[in-house]
C-alpha cells in the first residue's frame, strides 16, 4: 500500500499518477473551483482511496472552491457531505471508491457534467486532444493514439486505458498494471504508478 497523501500532495500526485477519469476530474476542479455531485462524489471517494485522511480532504476541497465559496456555505454545505463520504455522517457508511465498472454503467454522464471514464463518455475528437494535452508523452504521430482509439471504438475501455498506463510509465505492451493485469480500478493505476515510482 501507498503512503498516506496530505491535501498538499495532492496536486502533484495527481499530475504523476492520476488515470485519465480522475485527471479530468481534478483538472476540471481547478480550473472551475467547481465540481457536480457525482463528480464530487468519484474524485471524492477515489481520493480516500489513494489514502488522503478526512481531515486532509476538508482543507484539500475548501482550498479547491477557493474564494467563489463563503466558509459558511463551505461549511453547511459541503463539510457534511465529504464527512459522510468517509462514514463519519448518516448511516456511517464507508462507501469505497468507484471501480471502473461501475464509472462506466452507473449514473450516466450528461453533456454538462465532468463525471465518467473518459474512454466511455467523451466524443472522439475530445478524447484525444484530452489524452494528448494531458500526457505530453504520449505521441499523435505514432501508431500508439491511432490504436488506443480503435479499442474505445470497439468498446474495450479497459484495454485503451491500459494501454495508456503502459505508455505513460515506458512499459512494454501486454504488461499492463503488471503480468498482464489491465486497469479495472482507478485507484490500482494510482497505486501501481506510485509503486513504480519508488
Ligand atoms: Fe478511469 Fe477506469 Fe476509465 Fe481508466 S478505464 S479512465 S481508470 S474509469
Amino acid at each position: 500500500n501507498n503512503a498516506a497523501v496530505t491535501a498538499e500532495m495532492v496536486d502533484d500526485v495527481a499530475r504523476k499518477h492520476f488515470p485519465p477519469c480522475m485527471r479530468n476530474l481534478y483538472d476540471r476542479l481547478k480550473r472551475d473551483s467547481h465540481l457536480k455531485h457525482f463528480g464530487r462524489l468519484q474524485l471524492g471517494l477515489f481520493l480516500k482511496g489513494i489514502g488522503l485522511p478526512l481531515d486532509e480532504a476538508i482543507v484539500f476541497w475548501r482550498k479547491m472552491y477557493g474564494s467563489t465559496m463563503s466558509d459558511d456555505k463551505f461549511n453547511k454545505e459541503y463539510k457534511y457531505n465529504i464527512r459522510h463520504g468517509y462514514g463519519q455522517e448518516g448511516k456511517r457508511t464507508n462507501y469505497p471508491p468507484r471501480s471502473c465498472q461501475q464509472i462506466l454503467t452507473q449514473n450516466q454522464p450528461g453533456t454538462q457534467d465532468t463525471h465518467g471514464c473518459p474512454f466511455r463518455h467523451f466524443s472522439p475528437e475530445t478524447l484525444s486532444s484530452f489524452l494528448l494535452s494531458t500526457y505530453p508523452t504520449l505521441d499523435r504521430s505514432s501508431n500508439d493514439l491511432k490504436e488506443i482509439m480503435d479499442s474505445v471504438k470497439n468498446s474495450h475501455y479497459h484495454l485503451s486505458c491500459t494501454r495508456v498506463f503502459e505508455l505513460t510509465h515506458g512499459i512494454k505492451k501486454g504488461e499492463g498494471l503488471g503480468s498482464g493485469e489491465s486497469v479495472t480500478h482507478p485507484n490500482k493505476w494510482t497505486e501501481r504508478s506510485r509503486d513504480l515510482e519508488k
